[in-house]
């Protein structure tokens, strides 16, 4: 295992379909090694060359170990490289790939969470959700889920599913721009800290998405009193 991450792979397209719009959920696979070893969490670094320059961008895994295949969540950036390159990718097709890296990883399994999470900021935490409950965790998770319309949130009957099945999983999906159909949540995910706390302070939380968010999550929690070592995040730009 040791330097595995230095080691350039090729991943293969197995599929990819919409989720939401501009949002698009893919499966890889490894063709050439028989298991894809990693902690959910993690992201896979891929590089491609434009007009002759390599351009490397790192993506979270979305999905927990199994065999050697592994899935993406991913949404276009409007005039980005890499993104609109992966868009437009056919099943067969392959890209150069190094990894799994990063500590995105659950820190303590004895300890209970809240995983907050904006956009394709899921796409780690699905990861982990999936990993801890498939195992039989009984910790008390939270996931707080921000997005702008019902129709992004993303993996929604999933997470609905999930948190039939386990009592101790609750999924919070919150609207910054409902419509009037809308009767849960709203508001920016930091609106719904404070309740998801509800006044616990051992617990850890796991935060992805873009910098602002993660930023001012953070900055809210170390008001309350939590340790550095409490708070696991990643930060997407
Ligand atoms: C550890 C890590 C994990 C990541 N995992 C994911 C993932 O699972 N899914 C995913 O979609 N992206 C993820 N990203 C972002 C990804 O690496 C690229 O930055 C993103 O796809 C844009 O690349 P691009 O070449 O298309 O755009 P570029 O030409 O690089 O344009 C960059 C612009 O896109 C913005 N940007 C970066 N990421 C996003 C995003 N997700 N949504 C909107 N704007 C963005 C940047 O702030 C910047 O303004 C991750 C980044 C890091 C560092």
């Amino acid at each position: 295992m040791e330097g595995r991450e230095k080691i350039a792979l090729i991943a293969r397209l197995v599929e990819s379909r919409e989720i939401a719009p501009e949002v698009r959920h893919f499966v890889f696979d490894v063709p050439s090694v028989e298991r894809l070893t990693f902690a959910a969490g993690q992201f896979v670094s891929f590089t491609e060359l434009f007009d002759g320059l390599k351009v490397t961008r790192a993506y979270s895994i979305a999905s927990p170990p199994d065999g050697n295949s592994f899935e993406l969540c991913l949404n276009r950036v409007l005039d980005g490289r890499f993104s609109p390159y992966l868009f437009q990718l056919h099943p067969g097709e392959e890209i150069e790939m190094k990894g799994p890296l990063g500590g995105f990883t659950v820190r303590d399994p004895n300890v209970d969470a809240i995983f907050v999470a904006t956009g394709t900021g899921i796409a780690p935490i699905r990861g982990i959700l999936k990993d801890q409950l498939r195992r039989g965790s009984t910790r008390d998770y939270l996931l707080l889920f921000g997005v702008r319309h019902e129709h992004g949130i993303l993996y929604s009957r999933e997470f609905e599913a999930l948190a039939r099945q386990h009592p101790n999983f609750r999924f919070w999906p919150t609207l910054s721009r409902p419509d009037a159909s809308w009767k849960s949540r709203t508001g920016h995910v930091q609106t719904h800290l404070e309740e998801a706390l509800s006044g616990r302070s051992g617990i850890h939380v796991y935060i992805c998405g873009m910098k602002a968010m993660v930023d001012d999550v953070r900055a809210r929690l170390k008001e309350k009193g939590f340790d550095r070592k409490q708070i696991i995040y990643e930060k997407y730009d």
